[in-house]
């Protein structure tokens, strides 16, 4: 690692580090083939997003809602954590890392073997479904199975709400407790990693800044360059997988 002195730079900051906090992005999941919806060409510039108020007012655009989420859906249950969740995860297990927060929707970090509790979802997730009134759970495949016959929008058995993959849309509140945990791990953290998030959907990219502020190191992997570059420790525009991967020395 001495020829590769930024790979080294991470290496000895994550070595260094009495409690991390990651911060992921889109960036770390395109690793394992989930595209990045706010992409170019990805399925939000192709498609006007459903926004949560339409949502609750419109039957029409909660079908449309459900046949988008059917038809993404086997791309998301294909993937699989790649290496640069293997490494975040060793990081968690490690007791390096207290917490992952995540603007990821597809569960990754928990494939991977981070506990539930240590992820922090800030967009909720994708992978499940539940009742927008009483909060009960509902599995994707069986939504999907009974939505196959007439496409009627799903509707809770206990009270009759509205059914909805768990995640944050549009015009929906930010959830309050991953917000306030999200807060809560990064103003106790001695280093701040960033991985594969442009930083530029506020309330989150707050994160890193009110790290940095608090006195952490912020390091920011990422593809492209981001808003927070000028303020970081180190900045390494490169794969996730590979550079994470070798720092933390997990395949
Ligand atoms: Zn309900």
């Amino acid at each position: 690692m001495a020829a590769d002195p930024d790979l080294s730079r991470l290496a000895d900051l994550i070595a260094r580090s009495r409690r991390a906090v990651v911060f992921t992005g889109a960036g770390i999941s395109t690793e394992s083939g989930i595209p990045d919806f706010r992409s170019p060409g990805g399925i939000w510039t192709r498609y006007k997003p459903i926004d949560f108020a339409e949502f609750l007012a419109s039957e029409a655009a909660r079908r449309e809602a459900w046949r988008r989420k059917f038809a993404t859906d086997p791309t998301m249950r294909e993937a699989k954590p790649n290496r640069g969740h293997r490494a975040v995860a060793a990081l968690v297990a490690r007791g390096t890392a207290a917490a992952v927060i995540t603007q990821n929707i597809d569960g990754l970090h928990q494939a991977s073997g981070v506990p539930e509790t240590r992820v922090i979802e800030l967009h909720g997730n994708t992978t499940y479904a539940h009742c927008l009134d009483c909060g009960t759970r509902y599995e994707i495949e069986d939504l999907r199975i009974a939505f196959a016959k007439d496409e009627t929008p799903p509707l809770c058995d206990d009270c009759g709400g509205y059914v909805k993959t768990a995640t944050i849309s549009f015009g929906q509140a930010m959830p309050e407790q991953a917000m306030r945990r999200a807060e809560m791990e990064t103003l106790a953290a001695d280093l701040f990693l960033v991985l594969g998030s442009s930083l530029v959907v506020y309330p989150a990219a707050g994160f890193p800044e009110l790290a940095k502020r608090n006195g952490a190191h912020l390091v920011i992997v990422n593809r492209e360059p981001t808003g927070l570059d000028e303020i970081a420790d180190l900045v390494l525009n490169r794969a996730i997988g590979e550079t994470l991967g070798a720092a933390v020395g997990v395949d």
